[in-house]
């Protein structure tokens, strides 16, 4: 085999990029064969395929007329096929005949200080540096020669290194042609993935339960990109009334603009649900669970079996729980969908999104993700990867806190009602019991008393006071990082909203939302102590 890219394969081949089902980087797959049992593809006419976008994101929509071939020469036989590709060419393809014999890792580590790939021998690319100038040096030299003790310390660094490339290169044309023709696993720009970002994946899909994830560039870039990928035209979505009001504005809004329609339903509303895929051939059904800002929690193992009794791709947003307190994969969801941005990375310095669960899924949103294009930053990807190693002891530090201070609240007497599933008059009590055994997460919600008019001045200004009041939350959006968040619901989210949508949705002038960090819960319970008595 030949040599492989030494910068990336330090880190791939132990992470294979390709998933069992596919190709990842908006390509379609190549001819049958792999790694561990290679075999000559000399000439051998590939299975012609139809033009279409999935080929690749280069694939342009209309293709060009083609252009006839001219005779091959006598002396040269060049296939005339206008279905082959260039693979047709490929004449010694210098595959090892036994696999077993192919180089271990470390051989080939080893190795790339001395080997020059075989099509240069008389002008070797490394001697190069030693007869640069200045400029030509300044770009090259210290990075032109990899291996040695440089590679073999980004093999063995305790923390997974930031590959900070947009562009992975190849040592050879071979090298190039063995890539494309999946010899061996690597990555090659940007936009298709990157080690550093595969890294994250396979931690979160490990939490998950997962077969495969994709990291995006933000939660929103996540559920965008997952609806374009996976509703056709014209399908049906179904979601949940309580939903992230950004995803709720790409479903009314841009979805209706290819045909796709929507139903959304009560976060329990099992009865509509049903009524609902009779009536519409629906695609994807998709709740945040628990949701924003009720904390309503659905009822996923029934949700999953009445989605695949209508074959309706199952996806739950579960960004409040975290895999440490529920994965909807165990109960047979078909996806998962994260804002990394929030308990995941947990620091509130970087931005993300990730989407797991069933592999030929997560390979249908990888493809169009190549092609829209919001990849997350490989140095964004090493800070969520550091934020994740203590995702379990933050979230166990979120769940006390909240649930301790939901506890305090609801005997409160200037609080009329608190949503967390602990207090035995939420909702779904029942279900949510019944499906998380660590805890809910660090956010509640709960409603002021103020004059009794959950709708009137004075109570909207008793939230400002009681906001005001706090000492230790920020006041701010978000949540899941380590710094308690409060929010009145009715301004930080909802300012420009008409009062009847606010009545719509039950987001009163007294409602305030509270995400808990990970300070000491009896600091926490003191402050709102303190606060309260203010209003
Ligand atoms: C924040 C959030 C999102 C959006 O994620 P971003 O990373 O901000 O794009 C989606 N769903 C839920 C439940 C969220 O809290």
């Amino acid at each position: 085999m030949s040599s492989l890219n030494p910068l990336a394969f330090s880190v791939t081949v132990l992470t294979p990029l390709r998933s069992a089902s596919g190709w990842t980087r908006g390509m379609p797959p190549p001819p049958s064969h792999s790694l561990s049992a290679p075999h000559r593809l000399v000439a051998r006419p590939l299975v012609p395929r139809p033009l279409s976008l999935s080929r690749g994101p280069c694939a342009a929509l209309s293709e060009p007329a083609v252009q006839p071939l001219p005779d091959p020469a006598p002396n040269n036989p060049t296939p005339a096929d206008p279905d082959e590709t260039v693979n047709a060419y490929v004449l010694d393809p210098a595959l090892p005949s036994d696999p077993l014999s192919s180089p271990t890792i470390d051989q080939l580590v080893s190795r790339l200080e001395h080997d020059e790939p075989p099509h240069s021998p008389h002008r070797p690319r490394r001697s190069v540096l030693s007869s640069s100038r200045d400029q030509t040096l300044s770009v090259h030299a210290g990075e032109r020669v990899r291996g040695g003790r440089k590679t073999k310390a980004m093999l063995d660094a305790i923390q997974t290194p930031i590959v900070q490339s947009a562009t992975f290169t190849f040592r050879s044309t071979q090298d190039c042609i063995d890539y494309n023709r999946g010899m061996y696993d690597s990555f090659e720009y940007g936009r298709y993935g990157n080690p550093t970002t595969r890294a994250v994946e396979e931690k979160i899909m490990a939490l998950d339960h997962a077969e495969d994830c994709l990291l995006s560039a933000s939660g929103m870039n996540a559920v965008t990109t997952m609806l374009l990928a996976l509703v056709p035209q014209g399908g049906h979505v179904v979601t949940t009334t309580d939903c992230y009001r950004r995803t709720r504005q790409f479903v009314n809004t841009m979805l209706p603009k290819m045909g796709i329609g929507c139903t959304v339903l009560d976060p329990a509303d099992m009865d509509g649900l049903k009524a609902t895929f009779e009536k519409h051939e629906a695609s994807v059904y998709f709740s945040e669970s628990p949701t924003n800002p009720m904390i309503r929690v659905v009822d996923v193992p029934r949700i999953v079996e009445l989605c695949r009794q209508y074959n309706v791709i199952s996806v739950f947003d579960t960004t409040f729980a975290t895999p440490v307190n529920f994965r909807p994969m165990d109960f047979g969801a078909d996806l998962v969908l994260h804002s990394g941005t929030k308990y995941l990375a947990g620091h509130q310095d970087v931005m993300s999104g990730a989407l797991t669960g069933r592999g030929d899924l997560i390979d249908k949103v990888r493809k169009l993700h190549g092609v829209l294009g919001g990849v997350v930053d490989p140095h964004a990807a090493y800070l969520i990867n550091r934020g994740m190693k203590t995702l379990g002891l933050r979230v166990e530090a979120h769940n006390k806190n909240a649930e301790t201070v939901a506890r305090y609240l609801k005997s409160h007497p200037k609080v009329a009602r608190v949503n967390y599933p602990t207090v035995d008059t939420h909702p779904d009590f029942a279900v949510a019991n019944s499906l998380f055994d660590k805890g809910f997460g660090g956010v509640l919600s709960f409603e002021l008393v103020g004059d009794g008019n959950a709708w009137s001045g004075e109570t909207f200004r008793a939230g400002g006071r009681f906001v005001d009041g706090l000492r230790i939350a920020y006041i701010g959006p978000s949540l899941g990082g380590c710094e308690t968040i409060v929010e009145q619901v009715c301004i930080m989210g909802y300012f420009d909203q008409p009062l009847r949508e606010r009545q719509r949705l039950g987001i009163n002038n007294g409602l305030i939302r509270l995400a808990c960090g990970i300070e000491d819960t009896n600091d926490l319970v003191d402050d709102i102590e303190a606060a309260l008595s203010g209003v």
